[in-house]
């Protein structure tokens, strides 16, 4: 999508540092971070929100979750812990309409959902 700030990221048309990168998949670290660590895993592919995955995105969504588990040996948080948090539209405050998985770790994150 042309105007859409995460595909210029995955498409390199922004000069964002990727941390990680295969054909499907980008990761890179959140410009406004919540948390010591606050990476943002993305598919390349344009999908507004979790609403908008069909069935044949499926196997693209067990990758992501292979994509964290490699970001959280990196990171060296796979014993300390973290957080995944995906918002989907409005009322969870999602604010870039492109399918992101926060991750976010490096500190005690507290117990609250909301
Ligand atoms: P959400 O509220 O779930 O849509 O999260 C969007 C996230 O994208 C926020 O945490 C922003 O700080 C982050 N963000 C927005 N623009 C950029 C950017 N150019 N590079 C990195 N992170 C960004
Ligand atoms: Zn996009």
């Amino acid at each position: 999508m042309t105007d859409c700030i995460f595909c210029k990221i995955a498409n390199k048309e922004i000069g964002t540092d990727l941390i990680y990168e295969d054909e499907e998949i980008v990761a890179f670290n959140d410009i406004n971070p919540q948390a010591p660590i606050h990476i943002l895993v993305i598919p390349k592919k344009h999908i507004p929100s979790v609403v908008d995955l069909s069935d044949e995105d499926e196997a693209l969504i067990g990758k992501m979750y292979t994509v964290i588990r490699k970001l959280a040996k990196k990171y060296n948080i796979e014993e300390s812990g973290f957080r995944i948090i995906v918002n989907c539209k409005e009322d969870a405050g999602q604010e870039v309409p492109h399918l992101h998985f926060h991750i976010l770790a490096g500190k005690k994150l507290g117990t609250k959902i909301v």
